[in-house]
């Protein structure tokens, strides 16, 4: 934890130039889920209250290094404003900012236009990092959730101001810390979802870490099937069997316990309220050709809650099922109860992520209970997946 915080700062009569996420999704011209806007409501609001002068760098969807008229922040500008309470202002180009018009001047907080439009951004450009810090005197990153691009508003320009996470970041950051870097023992994760392909450095860095891993979804398919286990039609990925058998093996090695599923929930066609039976799971198990697995057994819904019961940590990315088609919602949505009840009863912390967890815990209505949600996605993943990210590393971090 080597890094800093806006406490660690002296903001009075300061520029400050705060990275934010406000890459949120917009339908004809309007914002229609404004999360990630409120989650930087504090760091803003603290800017402002220590003193200091919020300049936003942002970027908006992906174009490219030119100006896409499209793209522009303007569509975001009344979102930001309302849930900032206070007039924004928007610095159509890095010159007017350098310049500094009358109404930027007076400004409380300045919204610089989408940073992706200069390719420097992207490429991390030393010069065009210069030109960033001549706009301000301190620098704030409140966007975990683009830390793991090197790009120059996350990385080269932290390393050419002071610098410091904001309050979103600070919490991102110490969520994750206290689920994997120095997490209360026993530690377990649920790792579900899709895929093997998609999940193996996680899975990897998780069985080296964990005291208990719980293989769901899609993906234990590969590991029962890996070891012998015919699942008829179910989601299985054949060339990620040695995958499956090298993680099996490193987590023995390791110590971690891992727990596959004995039962599931099996039915011929992916439909809502499709037929379906349970049936017992394991290497000798023999589906019929057209059968397939979409969820977690009951059997295997109770060991879980079992093994959650002896767990001081919790993370989880993936769910367990196809959830999105009841009732293979089935065991996500009771594992995930049970994780938020253990949380609530203060027995448990618990840390998820991912855009499809994220939805499903919600489904479940569990979310809110979980100690942290972590809404970053590609950043989250790659930060339990043991790597190194860059805009972390530029705060000291
Ligand atoms: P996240 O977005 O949280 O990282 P993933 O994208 O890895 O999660 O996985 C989510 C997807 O996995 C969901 O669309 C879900 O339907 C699918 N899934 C889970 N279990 C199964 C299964 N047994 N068969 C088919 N699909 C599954
Ligand atoms: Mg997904």
């Amino acid at each position: 934890m080597g890094w800093k915080t806006l406490d660690d700062m002296d903001l009075r009569g300061k520029r400050v130039l705060v990275r934010v996420d406000i890459n949120v999704p917009v339908e004809n011209g309007r914002v229609t889920d404004d999360t990630r806007i409120r989650r930087i409501v504090p760091t803003v609001h603290d800017i402002l209250e220590k003193g200091g002068k919020p300049i936003l760098l942002a970027h908006f969807g992906r174009p490219k290094g030119k100006r896409v008229q499209d793209l522009s922040l303007l569509v975001v500008k009344p979102a930001l404003e309302a849930a900032l309470a206070r007039k924004v202002v928007l610095a159509e180009t890095l010159e007017a900012a350098e310049t500094g018009t009358d109404e930027i001047k007076a400004a409380d907080v300045v919204l610089l236009e989408n940073i992706r439009f200069y390719p420097g951004e992207t490429a991390n450009d030393p010069d065009f990092a210069q030109r960033l810090a001549g706009l301000g005197d301190i620098y704030c990153n409140d966007a975990f959730s683009a830390a793991h691009r090197a790009h120059a508003s996350t990385e080269a320009l932290a390393r050419l101001l002071p610098a410091c996470a904001g309050r979103l970041m600070q919490a991102e950051l110490s969520a994750l810390e206290a689920a994997l870097a120095k997490p209360e023992r026993p530690v377990g994760a649920v790792v579900g979802g899709a895929k093997v392909s998609t999940k193996i450095e996680l899975l990897e860095n998780l069985v080296n870490r964990l005291d208990l891993l719980v293989i769901g979804g899609g993906m234990a398919n590969t590991f029962l099937a890996a070891m012998g286990a015919q699942l008829g039609k179910s989601l299985s990925e054949p060339n990620f069997y040695g995958t499956a058998k090298d993680i099996m093996a490193q987590a023995d090695k390791a110590g971690c316990r891992v727990l596959l599923p004995v039962d599931g929930l099996v039915a011929r066609e992916f439909a809502a309220g499709a037929d379906h039976e349970v049936i017992q799971l394991g290497p000798d198990t023999v589906l019929d050709i057209d059968q397939m697995v979409l969820d977690a057994g009951p059997n295997t819904v109770e060991l879980v809650k079992d093994a959650f019961a002896g767990l001081k940590t919790l993370i989880w990315n993936g769910p367990m099922g196809a959830f999105e088609i009841a009732p293979f919602d089935t065991g996500t949505v009771a594992a995930a109860q049970e994780a938020a009840q253990l949380t609530r009863d203060g027995a448990l912390i618990s840390v998820a992520g991912g855009g499809d967890t994220v939805a499903a815990l919600n489904q479940a209505g569990a979310a809110d209970d979980f100690t942290y949600i972590s809404t970053a996605g590609g950043a989250f993943l790659e930060w339990m997946e043991g790597k190194t990210l860059p805009g972390v590393a530029a705060l000291g971090g």
